[in-house]
């Protein structure tokens, strides 16, 4: 049984940043962001097989968890209405009744998706056994679908962005959440292909770990997460980032969001006037979308 929509990787192009780099280099970016104004980038890759599962289980609903600006719930509420399934999403924090929800749950609500808030203390639960069987008897006929897309499913829906990655790249940057993305394309690249992965946040050396518990390929060879590109935190920013996601577009006819794709690109300015890449880098970054945030 498939699933009635997936992913629409016609709209997936790359195009150059000719003036980024030295001559010799090469630089240019996966335009993921390009395949739906909501679903876009990294995340209905990610539901690909989560749907197909729940339809096959022949569950009328899908359930997930995310943090209030999560486009991860809202992917999902778009995802599971285009294939004719409920959702539910499980929202960290609880609900401010003195105030309006945030437009990224109002866009969940708008796709047909029931918000449960959670306080934090029960959201830290989400993953533990007695919580998920709770859950699961609560709502039988929901498949349940971890933060992030953060699962097998995930990360084998994430293979097969490897076809839009020209063997010819030498490196290949992409934004880190929870890790899901680049795990599941570390185990699909050639060992000629360095991947670099940005973490958002502080500290975010800690999902080197996290990857490493899901690589599979016995050539694991390549692979790097930095985290100094946070700007103070996840979701933080400072002026100097601002104004350049504000001059990007001016130049480049684009887009970055916020909390992934400006700090990566932001990172790789930086990083190529440090001469940090080979003279003859190929390298391609990858916009996982995110727009919505903005
Ligand atoms: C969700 C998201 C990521 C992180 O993806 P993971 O698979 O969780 O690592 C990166 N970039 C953008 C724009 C995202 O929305």
């Amino acid at each position: 049984m498939a699933i009635i929509k997936p992913v629409d990787e016609s709209k997936i192009f790359i195009q150059d940043l000719p003036s980024w780099g030295n001559e010799e280099q090469h630089i240019s970016i996966l335009r993921l962001d390009a395949i739906h104004p909501i679903i876009s980038g990294n995340k209905w890759y990610k539901l690909q097989y989560n749907l197909e599962a729940a339809i096959q289980q022949k569950c009328t609903g899908i359930l997930t968890f995310g943090g209030a600006f999560s486009n991860h719930l809202i992917a999902t509420a778009a995802a599971a209405q285009a294939n004719n399934l409920s959702s539910i999403g499980m929202v960290r924090g609880m609900l401010d009744p003195t105030k309006d929800l945030n437009p990224v749950l109002q866009q969940c609500q708008n796709y047909g998706m029931k918000l449960v808030f959670l306080s934090r203390e029960d959201y830290a639960q989400k993953e533990e056994l007695p919580f998920l069987e709770k859950l699961n008897k609560k709502y039988p006929q929901y498949y349940i679908i971890p933060e992030g897309g953060a699962n097998d499913a995930g990360r084998k829906g994430m293979q097969s962005l490897a076809q839009h990655i020209p063997p010819n790249c030498s490196h290949i940057l992409l934004c880190v959440g929870s890790g899901t993305t680049f795990a599941g394309l570390r185990n699909v690249l050639p060992s000629h292909q360095h991947l670099l992965g940005f973490a958002p946040m502080k500290g975010g050396k800690y999902l080197t770990e996290e990857v490493k518990r899901h690589i599979q390929c016995p050539q694991d060879v390549h692979w790097e997460i930095t985290d100094r590109f946070h700007f103070g935190g996840f979701g933080k920013t400072t002026d100097e980032l601002n104004s350049f996601m504000q001059e990007f577009p001016k130049q480049y006819g684009f887009e970055l969001d916020r909390v992934y794709t400006a700090k990566m690109m932001y990172g790789l300015k930086q990083m190529l006037f440090e001469k940090a890449f080979p003279s003859h880098a190929k390298i391609l970054c990858i916009h996982t979308g995110g727009l919505t945030g903005n």
